[in-house]
Order: structure tokens, then sequence, then C-alpha cells
């Protein structure tokens, strides 16, 4: 049995630190500044015979760049191909505009929703009834749980909860083999992300990015990366004239991946045509590193 969860909500609610205490991995991205979870983290973890399936978004905003409306449409993205949806929220009694509007886009999508109301260490308990009677008039959530993803009380109920919605199937991910790597997916996903932000919108759908070796040596990080298209093309407009597109993609790639991993980085990145990769490579989908609907 297996269980697509998307976990939404506005950014600084917890979403990345409540998958981490799921999963028992830092897998996403977790740091005090809104926003740190750039494109959908997939994370994976088993409890018995179920295995969950975390879609992290990077939260819901209004678009204000063109990278904005990527993590937009992501985020709103997640919502329909999942088994449920968490949304995660504060333990305020008011519910937010951002909150209204996944809350409309939950209704449209008929998707199972649960509630987790989180950082409940930081209320006191009499006030959390409040914030369940605020939400419950605004939607009819298959289960409302309050928890907190920093001490970890309440995790496993909410885990109960959404393993309710689990589907009978084989599993979708080997067991092994997604926590393994959270930095390797994140700089192959932000790799993507400047492929999205500084080609024209045909070239990087086509495109998937493979971490090739991912090494720490001497304090430096160093990463080497295929990036795969469709079309010879294709690898002329991504590599631009003398390579310029190409070295500004790697630059503002790299220069991302050493804020989040918090070292210094040398990106090496080479592009490759591969007519049928879409066809070998259903392992990158799997991990989002290709939008299949696109
Ligand atoms: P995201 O943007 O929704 O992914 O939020 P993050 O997981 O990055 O967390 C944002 C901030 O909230 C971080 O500083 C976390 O340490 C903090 N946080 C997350 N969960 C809790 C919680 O249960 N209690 C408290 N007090 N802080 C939390
Ligand atoms: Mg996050």
């Amino acid at each position: 049995k297996a269980v697509i969860t998307a976990m939404v909500g506005r950014p600084n609610v917890g979403k990345s630190t409540l998958v981490n205490a799921m999963v028992g991995e830092k897998i996403s991205i977790v740091s005090p500044k809104p926003q740190t979870t750039r494109s959908r983290i997939t994370a994976i973890t088993s409890r018995g015979d179920t295995q969950f399936v975390f879609v992290d978004t990077p939260g819901f905003h209004r678009a204000r760049t063109k990278l904005g409306e990527y993590m937009d449409s992501v985020s709103i993205q997640s919502v329909p191909d999942v088994d449920a949806v968490c949304l995660v929220v504060e333990p305020v009694a008011n519910v937010g505009d951002p909150e209204r509007r996944l809350i409309a886009r939950i209704k449209e999508s008929g998707v199972a929703a649960v509630l987790a109301i989180n950082k409940i260490d930081t209320v006191q308990k009499e006030k959390l009834l409040a914030v369940i009677a605020a939400y419950a008039k605004e939607h009819d959530f298959e289960a409302v749980v309050p928890l907190s993803a920093k001490n970890g009380s309440g995790v496993d109920i909410l885990l109960e909860e959404l393993g309710k919605f689990a589907v009978e199937g084989p599993q979708l991910y080997p067991d092994d083999m997604v926590t393994d790597q959270p930095e390797r997916m994140m700089c192959a996903e932000i790799l993507r992300e400047k492929m999205l932000l500084f080609l024209s919108d045909e070239v990087p759908h086509g495109t998937a990015v493979e971490i090739i070796r991912f090494a720490d040596e001497d304090g430096i990080t160093n990463i080497e990366a295929d990036i795969y298209c469709e079309r010879s093309g294709h690898k002329g407009i991504i590599i631009g004239s003398h390579g310029e597109m190409l070295r500004k993609i790697g630059e503002s790639a790299r220069q991302e991946m050493e804020q989040v991993l918090g070292r210094k980085v040398y990106l090496k990145t080479w592009v490759k045509v591969r007519e049928n990769w879409r066809n070998s490579a259903s392992n990158l989908r799997n991990l989002g590193y290709y939008d299949s609907d696109s």
C-alpha cells in the first residue's frame, strides 16, 4: 500500500520540518527564512506495509516573479494527483487568505484533506479549540491533528490518519531509494529550476537533470551534472553562443547550491541529447526532476 500526500501551506508554517519529523531523516531544507523549499521535494517513509510519499511544496503565495510563478504552479499542481492533502497551518484561530485559497483548491480537486495544526508547543491548549473551530467552518477535513513538528508530538497520529488514504498496490519506490540523497536531489532541482528561469518555456520542459557526482572534498562539494534534452536544437539553446547560457545557468545554480548546502560548490555540467530519456529515466520522473504533464 502507498499514499502520496501533498504538504501544502503558507511559507514558514513548518511543512519541511513536519516532513522531516515523519520521515525521520533530514530531507527537506528547513530554515527560519520562508521559501527555502524551492520545488517539489519527495520524501518517503514506510510504516508496516504502508509507504508514505510526501510532496513538500514551496508554500502558497502570489507569484511576483517568474520563479515565483513556477513555484506557485508547483504547489498548485501537486494537489490533484495525490491521494491526500495535508494542509499545515499555524495555531491561530483565524483563517488567512493563503489558507482560504488552498482550501478552495482542495474543494475543487475533491482530494481528501487532513488539517495539521502545527507548532502547538507555542500555544496554550485551551486556544486550540478556537483554531479547530475556525477551520472546521471552512472545510470538512477528514481529520484534524494538532501537533508539533519540532518536538514530535502528534506526528504519529498524522501518519496514522494519512495512512487511511493508502491505495492498494505495489510500493511506489524501493524502500532505500529516496531518503538517501536529499542534497543531491535538491541540487538537481536547483539546476533545473535555473533552466526554467533563464530559458524560454519550450526547452526546459523536455529536460532532466541527473547528478552524476556529488562529493565533499576538503570542504568543497564537487557536483557534476548531466542535463538531458530531447533535441540537438535544444542542446544548442541550453549551451548558448560560446557557452554563455550554460555558464549563466551554472553560475546562478552554483550560488544557490552554496546557499542551500552552506558549503563551497564546484559545479560542472554537461548537456546531452537523449531522445528517449523519458522512457529510460522513469526514476528521474519519479523524483520530480521532470514535469511529466508538460
Ligand atoms: P516551511 O516553509 O513550511 O517548510 O517551514 P519550515 O519547516 O522551514 O519551518 C519554518 C520555521 O518554523 C523553522 O524555523 C522551524 O524550526 C519552525 N517550526 C517548524 N515546526 C515547528 C513547531 O512545531 N514548533 C515551533 N516552535 N517551531 C516550528
Ligand atoms: Mg519548506
